[in-house]
């Protein structure tokens, strides 16, 4: 996984949205101050290193933005007449989090597509998961936006993505539902048009769909 690292990216660049981006030492300070909110003393031993560290971490669970999934498709076709039967990738690992509480959402993804003359490295299919799960993320607008990059890139006879997750926003807090995992799902194409391919499909990926361990 190649994922940005501390240190590899200015501090002060522009953001997607067009924003100023804050820099490191902004970034940290709100740190210090959700830890003061939180009740604890930030200039303690084990804290004093804590907000650099945090901003550090979102470095990395939100390096998404820094990529773009059509790009990363685009230079990965290759061009295959001799197979045209469903690809699928099951159990992608998913780690993201929820744009309500920014708290971790893991589970697993499932992808299948019915290719039309071309194909796309496994690898990529995991890498486009990470570019949109690096974000602040709702399950419903992830499964469709990995989907539609695929659709848009591969221009494939049909996708499927299917997304089960549990959110630490409903095991950890709130309504502490442990055990509890969402299901989303987004059909296209022939995914969406034919009921043998979606069952083919949702076979597939069948004894797959359980909850992973929240580590
Ligand atoms: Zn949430």
């Amino acid at each position: 996984m190649d994922i940005a690292v501390g240190g590899s990216r200015p501090g002060d660049s522009a953001h997607a949205s067009g924003r100023r981006r804050p820099n490191r030492s902004e970034a940290a300070a709100a740190v210090r101050t959700l830890i003061e909110w939180a009740g604890d003393d930030p200039d303690r031993e084990g804290l004093k290193d804590t907000p650099a560290r945090v901003v550090r971490a979102y470095e990395e669970f939100f390096a998404g933005y820094n990529e773009d999934p059509i790009a990363l498709l685009a230079t990965t076709f290759e061009q295959t007449a001799a197979y045209d039967e469903m690809v699928v990738l099951r159990d992608i690992r998913l780690e993201s989090h929820c744009e309500h509480h920014m708290v971790p959402i893991l589970g697993k993804v499932h992808i299948g597509y019915l290719p039309a003359g071309r194909v796309v490295g496994i690898s990529k299919l995991a890498r486009i998961v990470e570019v949109f799960a690096k974000r602040l993320q709702i399950q419903e607008a992830l499964t469709a936006e990995i989907a539609d990059s695929l659709q848009e890139a591969l221009k494939p006879r049909g996708v499927g993505v299917v997304i089960e997750a549990a959110h630490q926003c409903m095991t950890t807090r709130g309504v502490r539902k442990p055990g509890v995992s969402m299901v989303t799902s987004r059909m296209l194409g022939s995914f969406r048009d034919d009921p043998a391919t979606r069952k083919e499909f949702l076979s597939m990926i069948a004894g797959h769909r359980s909850l992973p361990n929240e580590s």
